[in-house]
């Protein structure tokens, strides 16, 4: 078996390659990125954050985010594809159960998971669901919605959140696509991230065994704040960091290449060079504090959850202003398709709305900052 160190060079190269090459198709067509996710599981990337007990690579919130970095630069939709894969198979690793020991090693086979935690209802607030399910034939029935599926219909595993029996409390249960009783509504039709399929399934008499809930009853909010959540806001930050990047890229090698009548080119404008100068800064500023995130993370530092925090916000907010800016320095041909630099700009205005938005994330961080409970 390849060493994780190898993966993540495999996963890079692949970036650079063919997941680049089709970012732009993909987008155009809003289509979900079927080939270069295929790619990534030939690579083994789809078991990175799979326990090595269970034949993945064991990987950490710092390879994580090595990967999620290249692939976001590559195509973001992949990245959120893979980063959601990744988060769920980490939280079934954290979790037990018959049937998280069946996820783990469908997974190992390449099998494709995601979240679904988000309802219409409760919106930001993804931890605290409504969606209940009642006592049926031994295990639980609900019927619902939940929304912004990423991969949905695409997907082989979902992890859905329900209410748990006690007040406050939720469980986490995997469901394998095809189930009688859940499906997929619609299409996908955010500003970017157009080939990520955050679609709604509908739930209907939907019976789940009790094998399938993932640990104990009423503990699924302890998974959601010590696996999803840390795991969740540093890829995120990462794949942020790489569409910082690619924007920052491209709005250089415009500069380099543009020229005017009299020969010289646009990286010569004094106005330029301080935007370009802008970008890069605040682009390895975002890098270095989501490597330190991941860092403390990975190290159990009891100032994780803060800079983890703290990292999704800056590096969403500098994937916006960084696409923006090099919107700026590109012009109007950058606001046309002939360059990428549309697609980082509508790629990178997911990030601060995706929960923990940077709004509840601020509030967050004050708390923890202060020494109040979080949330
Ligand atoms: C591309 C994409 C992919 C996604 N993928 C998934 C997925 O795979 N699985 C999944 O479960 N979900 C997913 N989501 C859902 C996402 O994480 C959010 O839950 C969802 O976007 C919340 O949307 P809402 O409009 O209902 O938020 P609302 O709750 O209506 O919030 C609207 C705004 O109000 C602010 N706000 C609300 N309450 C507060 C508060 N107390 N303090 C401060 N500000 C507040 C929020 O920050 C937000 O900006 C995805 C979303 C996107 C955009």
């Amino acid at each position: 078996m390849s060493s994780i160190q190898d993966v993540l060079g495999e996963i890079e190269g692949a970036a650079v390659g063919p997941i680049a090459a089709a970012a732009s198709a993909v987008d155009a067509r809003r289509a979900f990125p079927v080939e270069s996710i295929e790619r990534l599981g030939e690579l083994g990337a789809l078991g990175l954050t799979l326990p090595e007990s269970a034949g993945g690579l064991g990987g950490g919130l710092t390879d994580l985010a090595r990967a999620c970095e290249s692939l976001g630069r590559a195509c973001a939709s992949t990245g959120m594809v893979f980063l959601m894969h990744s988060v769920t198979a980490a939280t079934i690793g954290a979790g037990a159960g018959p049937a998280a020991d069946a996820a783990l090693s469908a997974i190992g086979d390449g099998a494709l998971a995601t979240l679904a935690f988000s309802e219409r209802g409760t919106g930001a607030h993804f931890y605290s669901p409504e969606l209940s399910a009642e006592r049926h034939n031994g295990g639980v029935r609900v019927s619902g919605r939940k929304s912004f599926v990423t991969s949905g219909g695409y997907a082989d595993i979902y992890m859905l959140l329900l209410q748990g029996e006690a007040d406050g409390t939720a469980d986490a249960y995997l469901v394998e696509k095809g189930a009688p009783g859940i499906s997929f509504e619609g299409e996908w039709t955010g500003l970017g991230m157009t080939g990520n399929a955050s679609v709604a399934a509908e739930l209907e008499d939907l019976q789940i065994p009790d094998e399938a809930r993932v640990g104990e009853p009423g503990t699924a909010l302890e998974l959601v704040f010590s696996t999803v959540a840390p795991l969740f806001l540093v890829g995120l930050a990462a794949v942020n960091v790489g569409i910082a990047g690619a924007a920052a890229g491209a709005a250089v090698e415009h500069a380099r290449n543009r020229r005017y009548p009299d020969g010289s080119t646009l990286a010569e404008v004094p106005a330029i060079q301080h935007m370009i100068a802008s970008m890069d800064t605040s682009t390895r500023a975002a890098r270095l504090l989501v490597q330190e995130a991941a860092r403390l993370g990975d190290a159990a530092d009891e100032s994780a959850l803060v800079a983890i925090m703290e990292s999704k916000v800056v590096a969403t907010e500098t994937a916006a202003s960084v696409s923006g800016r090099a919107l700026e320095v590109t012009g109007g041909q950058g606001y046309t398709r002939s360059l990428p630099i549309e697609r980082h700009l509508r790629d990178a205005r997911a990030g601060a709305v995706m929960a923990p938005t940077n709004a509840v994330l601020r509030t967050w961080i004050g708390k923890a900052v202060t020494g109040l409970p979080v949330p």
